[in-house]
């Protein structure tokens, strides 16, 4: 049967080598950011030493083969997210961009009073935030898809909450917070049947699952470069070409005109060009393209099954804990584990067990509403990567009874 060869995928992650407090580091913080394999930190090298140019408007060698490798990512990202076409790409920062970009394009022009956006109890502040700034300024309502005490979107309430006068529905395909897979596919078409568009924050799918956005029929999809096993700086906003062509600008500047004029009105270059003002990132959207090879190298459903049994391995392991919950049980979830400890703070356990090579997540993990609704203000978080064992399972579960065990 297939599985995932994991001495053969660590080989290639540089950074496993390392020890932390004089113990192999034992790396659990892929939910905030994912390490990065040796052949995606060779592109900078390579970039840097052998074609680095600004790009779309040299007419020498170098520029050429900078924008070509740069354009050629976009067709890699198309064919990631299976996307009809390239010019339905953009590439931004980050996924907070993206969602950015949308709120202040697309929301400046569709949102105004008596309009309803939905988001959902589970989302990231950056799907929250830059609706809330807009709400404040454009005088339309957000509305809040409850969960329930796995946390799990109620969708008898959704359907409740679309109406006529929802526009926008933005939700997320994975909660970074609890590991809650989202039925988008199913929520795109209440959204649509209403009349809504549906924006996905993926930025915790893309890493584990395959992401099919016709399939889901999702009007926006963002995710984040640095959480799949690509740098920093870089993610990508799809949007449907027809909405891409009839929203405005959102930044100005080079790179994303037709023609400037003192006297006539500017026009604008054509999608995707139009969103991607000023120099763009080009090294890491380049190397971001080399990411999304290595994972398709080793293919998105064996690093799915993989982490499933490491959750489940894990999930295990910490039941043994007296006195530790588990917060978000969805039956849908990716590899995420979230919990608090009975007389144990999360702060402490984060600290302590980082002494022992191991890195997990403490905090509120940019999801605050989410957590005050489950009476808690941090939780510790591992989350799992293709290249993390069972034997680091185990290294974190025993870790965690000593720790626990000290400051009780
Ligand atoms: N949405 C979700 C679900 C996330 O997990 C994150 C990153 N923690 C973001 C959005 C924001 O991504 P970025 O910081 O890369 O823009």
């Amino acid at each position: 049967d297939l599985t995932l060869d994991v001495v053969r995928v660590r080989r290639d992650f540089p950074i496993l080598e390392r020890e932390v407090h004089g113990k192999p580091l034992v790396y659990l913080d892929n939910a905030a950011t994912s390490q990065t394999p040796q052949q995606v930190i060779e592109v900078f090298d390579d970039y840097y030493a052998r074609y680095n140019a600004n790009i779309h408007r040299g007419l020498h060698t170098l520029a050429d083969e900078a924008t070509a490798a740069f354009e050629g990512t976009r067709e890699t990202v198309r064919v990631f997210l299976n996307a009809g076409e390239t010019r339905e790409i953009v590439f931004t920062r980050g996924t907070t961009e993206a969602i950015n970009l949308v709120a202040n394009s697309w929301g400046r022009t569709n949102l105004g009073p008596g309009d309803e956006v939905l988001i959902s109890h589970l989302e990231h502040h950056s799907n929250i935030v830059p609706w809330q700034l807009l709400a404040g300024e454009l005088g339309f309502t957000i509305k809040v898809i409850p969960v329930d005490e796995r946390g799990v979107l109620d969708q008898a309430a959704y359907r409740d909450l679309v109406t006529e006068r929802t526009r926008l529905v933005a939700v997320n395909h994975v909660s970074n917070a609890f590991g809650t897979v989202n039925p988008v596919r199913e929520m795109a078409r209440v959204a649509h049947e209403q009349g809504a568009r549906i924006l996905v924050d993926g930025a915790q799918a893309a890493p584990h699952q395959a992401i099919d956005v016709r399939d889901i029929d999702a009007d926006f999809y963002a995710f984040s470069g640095h959480k799949v096993y690509g740098p920093t700086g870089v993610g990508v906003l799809y949007a449907k070409a027809e909405l891409l062509e009839a929203m405005p600008p959102w930044q100005g500047g080079g790179e994303m005109i037709r023609m400037v004029s003192f006297e006539t009105p500017t026009t604008f270059a054509d999608i995707p060009h139009k969103f991607e003002a000023g120099t763009p990132a080009i090294a890491e959207v380049i190397a971001l393209g080399r990411a999304l090879q290595w994972v398709d190298e080793i293919g998105l459903g064996l690093i799915g099954a993989w982490e499933a049994r490491l959750l489940e391995h894990a999930t295990q392991g910490v039941g043994a804990i007296e006195g530790l919950r588990i917060l978000g049980t969805a039956p849908e979830k990716t590899g995420v584990l979230s919990f608090v400890v009975d007389g144990a703070h999360s702060q402490d356990i984060g600290l302590l067990i980082d002494q022992l090579g191991v890195a997990i997540r403490t905090g509120h993990h940019c999801a605050q509403p989410l957590l005050a609704h489950f009476g808690v203000d941090a939780t510790c978080r591992a989350s799992f990567a293709a290249y993390n064992t069972p034997e680091e399972i185990d290294v974190f579960v025993d870790g965690l009874e000593r720790v626990i065990g000290m400051l009780r």
